[in-house]
């Protein structure tokens, strides 16, 4: 069985949108015997995609710190609960447990989780793809960032190309299947040799 981690939002967004996007998506891990790695909330999309799947009979396991445990947000009912220490531990445990990530509209933890990845599989930490579903053109302002990063030289395209990008969740996954690692050693030579020209 395969498992994706899923970051998403607390919150359900104002659009019915992201609330459709998330049930979809539940819907095709249920469909695909997917196994659903998540922050183990009870709230927001998150709640949603973990809701969906346990009343599809499929295996949810939530990776929670002990402090939001504390505040009532964690989910009750899952297949398996891991109550790590700290949200770093979180990030880490989520990553061990799944084969790829999925990034859903979200908020500041999204991006936060998101960013890690990136940056864990630039410097070949991880290996393991990351998608992002742009429902709504919702990530469009993120990605015109990085393509500015990209463009102004401190992101290397082939980085920004590990992002993986689709609307579909189908095809999300299908590309995130052929996703090929870049390899570290010329781009460690590059930033080497232009930071000897300053
Ligand atoms: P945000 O995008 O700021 O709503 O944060 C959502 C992401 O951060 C999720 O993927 C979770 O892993 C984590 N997270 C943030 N807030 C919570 C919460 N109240 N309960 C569980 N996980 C959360």
């Amino acid at each position: 069985m395969t498992a994706i981690c899923v970051f998403c939002g607390s919150s359900m967004g104002y659009n019915d949108v992201y609330r459709k996007a998330a049930l979809e998506t539940a819907l095709f891990f249920a469909e695909k015997n997917i196994e659903l790695v998540y922050g183990g909330g009870d709230v927001g999309l998150m709640k949603i995609l973990a809701d969906t799947l346990l009343e599809k009979g499929s295996r949810v396991t939530g990776v929670i710190p002990g402090n939001l445990v504390d505040r009532g947000v964690v989910h009750h009912n899952l297949s398996r609960l891991i109550v790590v220490d700290s949200m770093a531990d979180r990030k880490h445990k989520m990553a061990e447990l799944s084969d790829g990530f999925v990034a859903l509209p979200g908020g500041f933890g999204t991006l936060d989780e998101l960013a890690e990845i990136l940056t864990y599989n630039q410097l070949r930490i991880s290996d393991k793809p990351l998608g992002i579903l742009n429902v709504n053109n919702y990530f469009d302002g993120l990605l015109t960032f990085f393509d500015r990063a990209v463009e102004d030289g401190f992101v290397r395209k082939e980085h920004r190309d590990n992002l993986i990008v689709s609307e579909n969740i189908g095809e999300l996954l299908e590309k995130m299947a052929s996703y090929e690692p870049v390899s570290m050693e010329k781009w460690i030579t590059d930033i080497k040799t232009e930071s000897n020209h300053r």
